[in-house]
């Protein structure tokens, strides 16, 4: 029988207050990670229901697993009358997406003048889009057996540059009338996502260690299985505790979800290997997606 932790239509539901994460991830089988309050959705490696009203679609790369129906959604919307969604993308992975539209649009025989591609936006390491005034998504690289991102979401407010505090409220009004620049923006990292990552990422992009909530992978487990970690681009449990001891103070996240064990754990061994070897401080704010 199917171990119950291993249905994507069955996704684990994580009130952080501000957020509400839905997510299912498992590897090989399918990763979607959906937060309504952020109108987005990280990977669609299944598209339930609840997902296509979701505007922001955010592929870290292009395994199945993670990007196989990323043209469900697209369609869905189109048939329920819905705008276009943005899928942001890898760039390098544009061209495939690109053919793969090409290549279902043939199957399904759509006429030539109705077709028109998905939204996609191509992401470069470092690029920021808006997604309003006051959220914003900068790109990373993330190290994968693919061109891989991952995505940091910030929450951007304007605050008064200290040589202006105190003044009154006409004054500042005469002074954005001249022109006068008297307010700096403050970025708040709120969510950080990787999809499928070797431990070289947390080593280098240091800065996600700042998002409220931080969404990693953790794929295997078994003291054996470490070099097929490696080999296969995913984190190894072993991989994880030395990058906590060596960089104690990097993770100050006040939530952290992993996620992407591999269909070879139940979730007794799951949750017992997780928490006999990693340090109680990072367990306490430790969410395990199973
Ligand atoms: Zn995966
Ligand atoms: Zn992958």
């Amino acid at each position: 029988m199917t171990p119950s932790h291993h249905n994507p239509g069955k996704p684990i539901v994580l009130d952080f207050g501000e957020e509400t994460i839905t997510a299912f991830s498992i590897s090989a089988l399918s990763t979607y990670v959906m937060i309504p309050e952020l109108n987005s959705v990280f990977d669609l490696g299944e598209c339930p229901v609840a997902a296509v009203p979701l505007e922001r679609v955010f592929i870290s790369h292009a395994h199945g697993d993670h990007a196989r129906c990323l043209l469900r959604h697209e369609s869905l919307r189109r048939l329920l009358g819905m705008n276009p969604a943005t899928y942001y993308i890898p760039a390098q992975s544009h061209e495939g997406f690109l053919e793969l539209s090409r290549a279902w649009k043939t199957l399904e025989r759509v006429n030539p003048n109705r077709f028109e591609y998905p939204h996609f936006h191509p992401m470069h390491e470092g690029d920021v889009v808006w997604l309003h005034r006051q959220l914003a998504a900068k790109a990373f690289r993330v190290n994968h057996t693919l061109p891989s991102l991952g995505y940091t979401l910030f929450d951007v407010r304007k605050k008064l540059k200290p040589e202006f505090h105190g003044r009154p409220g006409p004054e500042l009004a005469r002074l954005r009338k001249e022109g006068v620049s008297f307010e700096e923006e403050l970025w708040l990292p709120r969510l950080t996502y990787i999809g499928d990552s070797t431990i070289e990422t947390l080593y280098r992009e240091q800065h996600i260690g700042q998002s409220r909530i931080l969404i990693i992978e953790l794929t295997f487990l078994m003291d054996d299985d470490r070099e097929l970690a490696r080999r296969r681009g995913h984190t190894h449990l072993l991989d994880l505790a030395d990058f906590l001891r060596e960089c104690p103070d990097v993770l100050q996240n006040r939530h952290i979800v992993l996620k992407h064990f591999s269909m070879r754990y139940d979730r007794r061994f799951i949750v017992h290997t997780v928490k006999s070897r990693l340090p109680k401080d990072f367990l306490e704010r430790v969410h395990i997606l199973i």
